[in-house]
């Protein structure tokens, strides 16, 4: 029997686990979208995406892989930033050496 009686998010949680027993639900992260009414959207972001199925997150909504549509300079495209990330480690590195040249000579 029940001692705790079926949610909308699902099945009662098992039994001893109440209070830190969570719905898969409320586990997923939740839609970053705003409503027409002006509050969050209360739903749960698709799996591997920001917005929930209403907002955005459904199968095949967005712009197909390697879209330039909105391409203008590329600053922000994975490549860009890829780049920008080799650039900050070789200028870190080198800023070891220099510190460990300065340390041997000091
Ligand atoms: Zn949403």
């Amino acid at each position: 029997m029940f001692t705790t009686p079926p949610t909308r998010d699902g099945p009662a949680p098992p039994d001893g686990r109440a209070g830190d027993w969570i719905p898969p639900i409320r586990r997923a992260p939740p839609c970053g979208a705003r409503t027409r009414a002006g509050g969050p959207c209360r739903a749960p972001a698709v799996r591997g995406k920001r917005r929930c199925r209403m907002h955005g997150g459904a199968a095949g909504a967005g712009a197909p892989q390697g879209n330039r549509n909105a391409l203008k300079h590329g600053f922000w495209s994975a490549a860009e930033a890829a780049e920008r990330r080799r650039t900050a480690e070789l200028l870190s590195a080198g800023a070891g050496m220099l510190e460990e040249v300065a340390e041997g000579a000091g």
